[in-house]
């Protein structure tokens, strides 16, 4: 049985109530850990923490090179612990071993491409009107609560604790309550490789307690946040007693466009990876499918003839091909959603049912499901599920795609797949939207800035824009 504690000042301990949480593997409903619930008191000692790690100027005061040489040793560790991390995060989560495979060789790149960017130069100097020279800087913003998800619960902690630990922050994460066990492994990685105590803190425990706390206190000067739009919003609201700096990345229910003119197989592949990759529970899924009137009923028959084929199945199963969903609770979710989908009208094609056969009954398993014949006010249209749910809309031309598409309120993803360049070029430009791909889905680049227009965020994670998040911007003005 794994035991996770706090980690603070550069300590492992328990919830200063001594209360834990069970951890279940969401493919058997069995216990797989005990997590200390922290709640207000264990979330202020950690900022304490941080506040007077930051303060000593220990970590931000390091030469540039030298944080980077932390980074390059956590990477390290993180590579050679890749096969058991992959597996625990397989145990935690339940996606494919594939899928958490491939999340921790990047999360092992996020923290080499950080670890490379502080030492680059950066700054300007602008020769102003009067005799003077204006330099300007970029200084880290100081203590930033980091708080995450379950659905990629490494990936999303490194997203934001390699930037902020690369621009010299000092920081209190806080994994979801739901998928706590990799972030143990990440933070004795950084303990082994002496990152100074305090500069990197760890609270487990609810949101409503230890998330509020964080996004709360004065001592906290910038929160970034991965989750959902409505805690997006309590975030936002808390943070505002010190005007705290917010980054935001949250909700989506992204189009993604097929027209005639596609590669029809490319299409159809890309259509379901879009959907059913991480079971549906991706931020940036493409769970909204537009397709051209021409080609609808041929392209809609080979999807569900694909998506029925799918094998869905524990995630330590190499066979597998889609994993459970986290939590018995977040099924229920999505099986509600499912009954509002038929309620509202909208026919189901495929799915729509737990997986209850072949030793499947103990865990939240949800069939591949597709609904059509939906409306562009039907509920599962316009709202997240986050789950393995495909909402198919027919288009006649350009411009319906372009209103169906845009006809949300939130604005993370989209995808486009055509073979005429310019078509694709124009519709993009017209999509809302911050994540966009042309004849492919999903792939992400730590290069690349990654976040939503509209409700699904503030703010960009990865690339430049992303280290950036974790920066202030100061001018010296010099009088020569
Ligand atoms: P969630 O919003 O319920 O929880 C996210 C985190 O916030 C958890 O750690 C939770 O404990 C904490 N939290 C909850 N209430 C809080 C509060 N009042 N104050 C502070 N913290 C609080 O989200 P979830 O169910 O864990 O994850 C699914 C959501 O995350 C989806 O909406 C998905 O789209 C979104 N997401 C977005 C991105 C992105 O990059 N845009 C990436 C992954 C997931």
């Amino acid at each position: 049985m794994i035991y996770l504690q706090n980690f603070i000042n550069g300590k492992w301990i328990d919830a200063e109530s001594k209360e834990s949480r069970e951890i279940l593997n969401p493919a058997t409903g069995e216990v797989i850990a005990h997590a200390a619930d922290g709640d207000v008191a264990d979330a202020q000692a950690a900022i304490g923490a941080a506040r007077k790690a930051f303060d000593s100027g220990d970590w931000s005061e390091l030469a540039a090179t030298d944080r980077a040489a932390y980074l390059y040793k956590i990477a390290d560790k993180l590579e050679e612990n890749a096969e058991e991390i992959s597996r625990l995060e397989t145990l935690d989560n339940g996606k494919p071993l594939r899928e958490t495979q491939f999340d921790v060789a990047d999360a092992v790149a996020c923290f080499r491409y950080y670890a490379g960017m502080v030492s680059k130069p950066d700054g300007i100097t602008y020769q102003v009107s009067d005799p003077m020279q204006a330099m300007v800087v970029r200084e880290p913003v100081g203590v930033c609560g980091l708080i995450v998800p379950w659905n990629y619960p490494l990936l999303m902690a490194v997203w934001k604790i390699a930037p902020a630990l690369a621009a010299g922050n000092t920081i209190v994460f806080k994994p979801s309550e739901i998928t706590p066990v990799t972030a143990k492994w990440l933070f004795e990685i950084i303990e082994q490789v002496g990152v100074p105590a305090g500069v990197a803190n760890m609270v487990m425990g609810p949101g409503k307690t230890v998330g509020n706390e964080i996004a709360e206190s004065h001592d906290v000067d910038k929160v970034s946040f991965t989750g959902g739009t409505a805690t997006g919003r309590n975030i936002m609201k808390a943070a505002a007693g010190n005007i705290k700096k917010i980054s935001l990345e949250l909700g989506g229910k992204s189009p993604n466009i097929i027209f005639a003119d596609a590669d029809f197989e490319a299409a159809v592949d890309y259509a379901l990876f879009g959907i059913y990759a991480g079971a549906g529970q991706v931020c940036s899924a493409g769970s909204r499918l537009l397709v051209e009137d021409s080609i609808y009923d041929r392209f809609v028959e080979e999807l569900a003839d694909r998506a029925q084929k799918i094998r869905v199945g524990p995630g330590n199963d190499p066979e597998t091909e889609m994993g459970p969903l986290v939590s018995r609770e977040h099924m229920e979710k999505v099986l509600g959603y499912i009954e509002i989908g038929k309620e509202e009208g909208a026919k189901l094609l495929c799915g729509g049912r737990q997986l209850k056969e072949n030793g499947l009954e103990k865990g939240y398993f949800v069939e591949p499901t597709i609904f059509v014949d939906t409306k562009p006010d039907m509920r599962i249209v316009r709202e997240e599920i986050f789950g393995p749910v495909l909402v198919i809309q027919r288009f006649k031309d350009e411009a319906d795609a372009v209103r169906l598409a845009n006809d949300t309120d939130y604005g993370l993803a989209a995808g486009v797949f055509t073979n005429d360049g310019a078509k694709a070029m124009r519709v993009i430009k017209k999509i809302r939207a911050g994540i966009t791909w042309i004849n492919c889905y999903h792939p992400t680049y730590n290069e690349a800035p990654w976040g939503g227009y509209k409700q699904s965020g503030i703010g960009r994670g990865l690339g430049t824009y992303g280290y950036e998040e974790f920066t202030e911007v100061k001018q010296i003005n010099i009088n020569l």
